[in-house]
């Protein structure tokens, strides 16, 4: 028994690491403790310091409704006894003890031995760890070591949990309390909705707890039971087709996998564990779990190979179980989807109408999703990776996509100046609509052309519906972050083509491959120590000139229709790069006239991202036709501000004086040789920075479609006497915070206060 159990430990432990957070690490602790000392319930009670009180964490053979929902007083109970005691209670019959508490609501009353040992890190007691026998059982020595040992090192993860805020989390309960998160701005606006949690499917780790009532227990077993004769009898029929086909060994398999299906091992334990009040993806996916650690811990690799055999049966069963929709999710009224990872796909499990915002615990501003969510003018904040998936299903919740943060529950009169904000965003939205043929001028004719950002066909529409002239950034990566591979020379030119006949005559700005950095090809990808001043845009284009070169063939081959084609080349920090890319382009052009495809030459525009490319306008001047700033890198690299990293975002700022100044300085040397330059960051989104780049001379400002018509009633607010003068004195400025409050003001006092947001950017 000991040699065993102390064997199990290190697996334990092995599989503890392995889980992607505290509450899945919880669970594999009570689950595994649970088998290893073949106890009726194993349960974790952590101590929250905020309320000081004992909160049931995670349990196997108590109630999972109880989880999160239990909470008691440090002098109360064996448990509370067991931390303040900071030492092991072993005892045969809880019931005759002093300290027993009465607890219905955990189901503990029906067990009777006890032992219960501290969580302890650096003398601070952080919990209990508590194994219970229905009948009385006093548990030997070997068993309170073997427990001690795990809580020492559960005590461990627990620290680290806290350090990193995790702990936080889960201890506020989200059923009944409100908390905010901050995360990283993916598009903006602000929603209000209940939230559906989603997860890709037919993938058993992603499958999130639910807990359910009695009253959906049967519904949920009637669900299961389904399922597994479901996927019976498709391994009926795969091993009937395959008679003949395979030898009788291999056959056999198949006898295995029925036999399975009907074993207590898999069917009556996920069964316990929906009785125990897991919905019945979470119960398959602990019970397949089980089975595959425990194959997986066998030395013998026939056996170890059935670990693979097992998870296979796993995802079949639940595949069925997921068309059958029991998601325990009802959706009606506006839903914000939620998820770990949400992806484009997902969009479809809510009717679009009810989707009003996004949030996800990874991603950031260039996940395609967020890239969607702006482009259909979902609010969404991704990268929070702190994120109780498992614990805000049905949630009411704010999505603040101005500010990144999102308000779980959100109190009466925050809810209130949040609704009274999309109540004015919505009359503004019509307003701006009476804008859409209105030219993008200042009041005294100027004309200030506004353009787009795009990258995906889908938004191609909203592109053109908001009015705008041209298309001043096509990020071509997009495409690319969506294939399985490559995309070859004629697919590329097919997707290309699209976009130049849907906008024509407009101008379409492509953007040669951008990635690297924070835009990682998943079949191409780029590990490196600080990836956002590696292997990036056009640098990784040179160093793989067959990419670039079938890239550039396929942009020149679409421009079909009315020459409005222009090229653009991103993260240039040397001439160098450029000499070699235009070579490069020149090569493209020469080939394909060779093949007889003759093709107009197309501008050729630099963008301005990167500091040295800013001290170095003149020489580079010389060699492009147009110039983009793109603000987002420039601020990113003029501040040493990761533009995704959460903790920094308070310093990362399109309104310093340094991203200021250096657009001065490329507008003036730009101007100097007559080269037009634009600015396609998201600055040029926002109507009062838009104010300061028109006034500093930028000729055109691109953007997302759903920004367009704010900016341009910002313009048209104007005279363009009254622009240069604001970007004079916001040029003078020591911050932007000042700078910020100079534009908000002549908002205000143009009449066009209603475009400065209360509080946000
Ligand atoms: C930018 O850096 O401002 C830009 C427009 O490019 P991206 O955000 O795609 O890097
Ligand atoms: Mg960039």
């Amino acid at each position: 028994m000991k040699i065993n159990m102390f064997s199990s430990l290190k697996k334990i432990i092995e599989d503890v690491n392995e889980a992607s957070n505290l509450q899945q690490a919880l669970n594999i602790i009570v689950h595994d403790t649970r088998k290893v000392m073949r106890a009726d319930a194993v349960s974790v009670y952590f101590r929250d310091e905020k309320t000081d009180q004992l909160v049931l964490m995670a349990t196997e053979g108590l109630n999972q409704n109880a989880i999160g929902k239990i909470r008691f007083n440090l002098d109360q109970g064996l448990v509370g006894l067991v931390l303040r005691q900071a030492e092991p209670v072993n005892i045969e019959d809880a019931h005759s003890h002093p300290n027993y508490r009465f607890v219905t609501e955990t189901g503990e009353v029906s067990f009777h031995g006890f032992l219960g040992v501290p969580l302890i890190q650096h003398r601070h007691v952080l919990g209990v760890l508590v194994v219970r026998q229905t009948r009385k059982r006093r548990f030997s020595a070997n068993e309170e070591t073997f427990l001690i040992t795990l809580a020492a090192q559960l005590a461990g993860a627990i620290a680290y949990a806290e350090k990193m805020g995790e702990l936080k989390n889960l201890l506020d309960d989200v059923d009944t309390k409100p908390f905010n998160m901050k995360g990283l701005i993916g598009s903006p606006g602000i929603a209000i909705g209940k939230v559906l949690v989603v997860f890709p499917p037919a993938n058993l780790d992603a499958v999130p707890d639910n807990a359910i009532t009695a009253v959906e227990t049967d519904e949920q077993i009637k669900a299961f039971d389904a399922a597994v004769m479901k996927v019976d009898h498709e391994f009926r029929e795969l091993s009937k087709r395959m008679e003949g086909v395979i030898s009788n060994e291999e056959l056999a398999l198949f006898d295995v996998f029925a036999l399975m299906l009907k074993s207590d091992s898999l069917i009556g334990a996920t069964i316990n564990r929906i009785q125990a009040g897991q919905w019945a993806q979470g119960a398959l996916r602990d019970t397949i779990a089980e089975h595959v650690r425990h194959f997986d811990a066998m030395h013998d690799a026939y056996f170890r190979e059935r670990a693979v055999d097992i998870k296979d049966l796993g995802r079949r069963i639940l595949t069925h179980l997921q068309a059958q929709h029991t998601s325990c999710q009802e959706i009606s009224g506006p839903v914000v989807l939620a998820g770990e990872e949400v992806t484009v796909s997902q969009f479809a499990e809510v009717p679009v109408q009810n989707l009003v915002g996004i949030i996800s615990k990874k991603g950031s501003a260039t996940s395609h999703v967020a890239i969607l969510c702006h482009a259909m003018g979902i609010p969404s904040v991704m990268g929070l990776d702190k994120l109780p998936v498992n614990r805000i299903k049905g949630q009411e919740i704010v999505v603040d996509g101005y500010g990144g943060q999102i308000y779980v529950k959100p109190s009466p009169s925050m809810l209130q100046e949040y609704e009274h904000i999309v109540r004015k965003e919505q009359t503004l939205d019509a307003e701006l609509k009476e804008l859409i043929d209105k030219p993008a001028e200042t009041t005294d004719g100027i004309h200030i052309p506004l353009y787009v950002n795009s990258g995906l066909l889908e938004d191609i529409t909203a592109s053109l519906n908001s009015g705008a002239e041209g298309v001043g950034l096509y990020r071509t990566e997009i495409p690319f972050l969506m294939a399985d591979g490559f995309p070859g020379e004629l697919e590329q030119t097919q997707i290309y083509q699209q976009v130049l006949q849907s906008f024509s005559p407009r101008p379409v700005t492509f953007r040669t491959l951008d990635i690297g950095g924070d835009k990682a090809l998943p079949y191409f990808p780029v590990v490196e120590d600080n990836p956002f001043l590696g292997w990036r845009g056009i640098r990784i284009m040179l160093d793989h000139p067959e990419i670039f070169l079938t890239q550039i063939r396929a942009i020149l081959k679409a421009n079909i229709y009315d020459d409005n084609l222009r090229l653009m080349l991103p993260m240039i920090t040397d001439v160098s790069e450029v000499d070699e890319a235009i070579a490069l382009i020149n090569k493209a052009h020469e080939e394909l006239s060779a093949k007889g495809i003759d093709v107009p030459y197309p501008a050729i525009g630099l963008m301005i991202e990167v500091p040295s490319a800013v001290y170095q306008m003149t020489a580079l001047a010389k060699r492009a036709d147009f110039f983009s700033v793109g603000s987002n890198d420039l601020t990113q690299y003029l501040l040493a501000v990761d533009r995704n990293n959460k903790q920094v975002s308070d310093l990362y700022n399109s309104l310093h004086p340094a991203v200021l100044l250096s657009i001065q300085q490329i507008v003036k040397i730009a101007h100097k040789y007559h080269k037009p330059v634009s600015v396609c960051g998201e600055m040029a989104g926002d109507p009062a920075s838009a104010l300061a780049l028109a006034g500093m001379g930028i000729d055109i400002l691109s953007m997302t479609a759903g920004s367009l018509l704010r900016v341009k009633l910002a313009i048209r607010s104007f005279t363009i006497k009254q622009l240069e003068k604001l970007a004079a004195e916001a040029l003078f400025m020591d911050s932007a915070e000042e700078i910020r409050l100079l534009l908000n003001k002549a908002l205000e006092d143009a009449g066009a206060g209603r475009l400065v947001r209360a509080g946000h950017r």
